[in-house]
């Protein structure tokens, strides 16, 4: 049996094991840095797999990772299992239903993403266990990646400073490597003090805190205009200083990301917003506290190793959904707004013709592998995936878990997360990251290649967007 098919049927002898892992975490849905339940269902089943594990990485409970083997090259896989608030929705249920009203829900798929990582990377330790390979596999269980960028405080803390190669992948809507760069952020509280008063009776007494802050946007709105124009600034108010129009209000926080597509480039912008919250203190007679909470670099893709990926990914073919998946992804595309199918129209018109991708938008859940091809672009989020990808050659892969024109972020997507789609999506994302970890372990040109590569980019420095006394923060 050739490696790529042993590689295939070690994914698919544990498939059911990890569908399992991803329903339990998606059971389970909490938000950054409180991922107790999660992190324990991932460290028990790392654990069960083989692996030594290791929790509190960079003195966060719920960082961890899992070890096997030893010496070189070391192949780490990424795993999320953050969820979102007021995401909570039936699984595979194509209508709006909550399990908990208002309550947490995985809305973009982490609990998939853990456990698919998971499954790649005991694929991996097992055929090179069998093979008598040397080298290590790394699982990194990587906390808060939507609120908190748990892994810039890894990168931060050293974590991935031994690491070879990065394979990580994102539930999505097409099977395709990541071929563009992500937003650079810095994600910023500025609390304004004033006095409070009775706004009627001695409002000249009082100073307040939310017309600092309100005057503060007012600045940033019209900076807006001299900074470069991929810039994004976005605001807001995560304390209004109450709700009563009569009492001038002594508090009010504005919440900030500052986007670039460079680091560099935030870190231009940043001193200036400051700026602008230091105006407002000052026109309103007010105190101003500026409290970072967290940032994260661009992602860069590296060539080799996404180029690898994709050539993998091409060879393996489309992902053979089962009639109950077909079935499945025809119920749910019935729950999607116009505009949400015009969405899925434009993410497949990256890859195809207008009048196809129009047509192929109804096929609800689309199996074909899009070619890797870097565009020299940035795509509008952030990831922190961005960190890591500074400091190991990367590679990340979307694979087909939800359907095409599946909302980000939304109830459609909680319900997919916990789905027959979503089985079948990880495992297939598993067998690519398993066999993209064995190309390097067995070909040590390639890892010497994609670290002359990531050099070559950043001159093998890392400046580390987050300031050292910055600690983690749900
Ligand atoms: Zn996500």
């Amino acid at each position: 049996m050739s490696s790529k098919e042993t590689i295939i049927r070690l994914v698919e002898s544990k498939k059911d094991f990890f569908a399992k892992v991803s329903d339990d975490v998606w059971a389970t849905p909490e938000l950054g840095f409180l991922e107790f339940k999660s992190a324990k269902t991932l460290m028990d089943a790392l654990e069960e797999q083989g692996f030594k594990v290791e929790k509190g990485l960079a003195g966060i409970e719920t960082a961890f990772k899992g070890t096997w083997g030893s010496g070189k090259p070391v192949i780490a896989f990424l795993g999320e299992f953050d969820a979102l608030p007021s995401l909570s929705q039936q699984a595979s249920c194509n209508v709006k239903n909550p399990v908990e009203e208002g309550g947490n829900g995985h809305g973009c798929g982490h609990c998939n993403l853990g456990a698919g990582s998971m499954a790649a990377a005991t694929a991996l330790k097992e055929y090179m266990e069998a093979n008598n390979l040397p080298g290590t596999v790394v699982y990194y269980g990587c906390p808060a990646e939507e609120s908190g960028a748990g892994k810039t405080f890894m990168a931060r803390d050293g974590v991935f400073d031994n690491d070879d190669i990065a394979i990580t992948w994102h539930p999505g809507s097409t099977n395709n490597v990541w071929s563009v760069s992500s937003l650079a952020n810095i994600v910023v509280f500025f609390h304004f003090r004033g006095v409070t008063a009775h706004a009627a009776a001695v409002p000249h007494l009082g100073r307040s805190a939310l017309d600092a802050a309100e005057l503060m946007n007012v600045g940033v709105n019209f900076l807006r205009e001299h900074v470069i124009p991929e810039a994004r600034m976005h605001y807001a108010f995560t304390d209004v200083g109450g709700g009563a129009p009569n009492v001038v209000q002594d508090r009010a926080t504005v919440l900030y990301y500052i986007r670039a597509p460079k680091t560099e480039q935030v870190m231009d912008i940043y001193p200036r917003v400051v700026k602008c919250a230091e105006g407002a203190a000052h026109m309103t007679d007010t105190e101003l506290t500026v409290e970072i909470k967290t940032a994260l670099s661009d992602y860069i893709p590296n060539d080799v190793v996404s180029q690898t990926m994709s050539d993998v990914m091409v060879d393996l073919g489309p992902i053979e959904f089962s009639d109950e998946a077909k079935a499945f992804a025809a119920e749910m595309y019935k729950s999607l707004t116009d505009a949400d199918i015009k969405s899925g129209i434009g993410s497949l018109k990256s890859y195809m013709s207008a009048e196809e991708a129009a047509k192929r938008v109804h096929e609800a859940i689309i199996p074909d592998v899009f070619p890797y091809k870097r565009q020299p672009v940035h795509m509008p989020g952030s990831t922190d995936v961005g960190d890591v990808s500074y400091v190991v050659p990367t590679a990340q892969l979307s694979a087909a878990t939800a359907i095409i024109g599946t909302p980000g972020h939304s109830w459609q997507q909680t319900a997919q997360s916990k789905s027959i789609l979503a089985h079948e999506g990880l495992t297939y994302a598993a067998k690519v990251m398993a066999l993209t970890g064995l190309k390097f372990v067995e070909n040590p040109d390639l890892v010497v290649k994609a670290r002359e590569e990531l050099n070559a980019e950043t001159g093998g420095v890392y400046n580390c967007p987050l300031p050292k006394e910055i600690k983690p923060q749900p």
